[in-house]
């Protein structure tokens, strides 16, 4: 018993299933351990099959993926790219690979995502100043669904081509078609604390045929068709290894699972703190979303506590409890000081607010328990 009560509980740490091994064992009896072979192939059309997009390719990193995505859409030195401020920097850093500047957009309260009337006013203001965004890379993040509807309405508007960073939303929908397929071009992370895991590993799904040709290419060095190796153009060794695209369908046939257990597990907490006036789950649903509740995330309310979430996380911490402050926003980060923000005041808030707590699909009940139950502790203990 005692020590079961200190096993550590994890944020959102990698839960396998009974098959990821059989894949794993057949490549390798098969010699498959390449970025190359059956697995990957197989990876790509499940992925396909659960979204409904057209191409994948498998990447070794969502980041990756990124990168290779705003390079279809055109992206290069000097060029603009619109972001949201609030996400993790693995969505920002490719405008950086490629020369380009990231131009930070703020969230809305309701999904924390990107917010459509900062967006319009950001655009606006560019073209203002004669620089025409290149793309827009949109994020659900923790899962939840943004503003799709009001979102691609602005974009089509002013012709900018929209990268989908779904790596935190694989398993969310939004008018019952899966997140990743309403970009020019989707990206999924198979990252080890996502929803679905290969260890690391990416993807990057489109509609164009031609381009799925291109992030092959690109992928794998860029090898024009010769007899010898011969380069026309920059490459990249981004291909996921066949060992890893095994992991990735083992995977893959739980994701309906996996979702449902997410969703479970966000009702559970929604259930059980919902006595703690001090604390609010959050994000919220959009009319038509449906998301995949990656991560449960509380705020607590200042005007009800004394307590913030840096006390709140090493309290948990004490408990053996992981949790972690929501993304702190890029516009906040040294690493992007000069690049220019729309709004600031949503994402900074939730940062302030915000805690991601355990949401790994193993949880057990127990597990929840002590996590509600520690939450409880500090928040009526700051009353005596
Ligand atoms: C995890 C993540 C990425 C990057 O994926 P990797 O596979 O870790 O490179 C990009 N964007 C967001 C929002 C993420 O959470």
């Amino acid at each position: 018993m005692r020590s079961q009560d200190h096993d550590r509980i994890y944020l959102s740490p990698p839960h396998l299933g009974r098959h990821e091994l059989n894949y794993l064992h057949k490549a390798i009896e098969d010699n498959w351990v390449a970025p190359a072979g059956p697995n990957l192939a197989g990876f790509e059309r499940d992925i396909c099959e659960f979204t409904g997009a057209e191409h994948c390719v498998a990447l070794t990193s969502g980041t990756a993926a990124i990168h290779l995505g705003l390079k279809l859409l055109g992206v290069g030195p000097g060029d603009e790219v619109l972001c949201p401020s609030f996400t993790f920097v693995a969505t920002a850093n490719p405008i950086l690979y490629l020369g380009a500047r990231p131009v930070f957009i703020d969230s809305e309260a309701e999904t924390w995502n990107l917010c459509p009337e900062r967006l319009r006013e950001a655009i606006e203001d560019r073209m203002r100043l004669g620089r025409r965004p290149k793309a827009l890379i949109i994020v659900h993040l923790y899962g939840m669904p943004c503003k799709l509807r009001e979102i691609l309405a602005v974009a089509a508007e002013f012709d900018i081509p929209v990268l989908e960073d779904a790596a935190e939303a694989l398993g969310s929908r939004y008018d019952g078609q899966p997140l990743g397929t309403f970009g020019a071009v989707g990206v999924f992370s198979f990252n080890g604390n996502k929803i679905l895991t290969t260890s690391a590993g990416g993807a990057l799904v489109t509609r164009n045929a031609a381009w799925d040709t291109k992030v092959r290419f690109w992928a794998t060095q860029s090898k024009d068709p010769a007899p010898y190796y011969q380069h026309s153009e920059i490459g990249y060794n981004y291909r996921l290894s066949n060992l890893l695209a095994g992991i990735g369908r083992g995977q893959m046939e739980l994701l309906e699972d996996r979702v449902k257990r997410r969703r479970e597990i966000y009702g559970w907490y929604q259930q059980h703190l919902a006595e703690i006036p001090a604390l609010s789950l959050g994000p919220t649903e959009p009319a038509g979303g449906r998301s995949n509740r990656w991560l449960t995330c509380v705020l607590l309310a200042p005007t009800q506590t004394i307590v913030a979430p840096e006390p709140l996380r090493l309290h948990l911490e004490t408990r053996n409890i992981e949790s972690r402050p929501l993304w702190k926003p890029l516009h906040l980060q040294p690493l992007f000081a000069d690049a220019p923000m729309y709004g600031g005041a949503v994402c900074t808030n939730l940062f302030d607010q915000g805690l991601c707590l355990p949401s790994g699909t193993a949880m057990t009940e127990s597990d929840l328990r002590r996590v509600a139950d520690a939450l409880k502790e500090i928040t009526s203990a700051e009353q005596t």
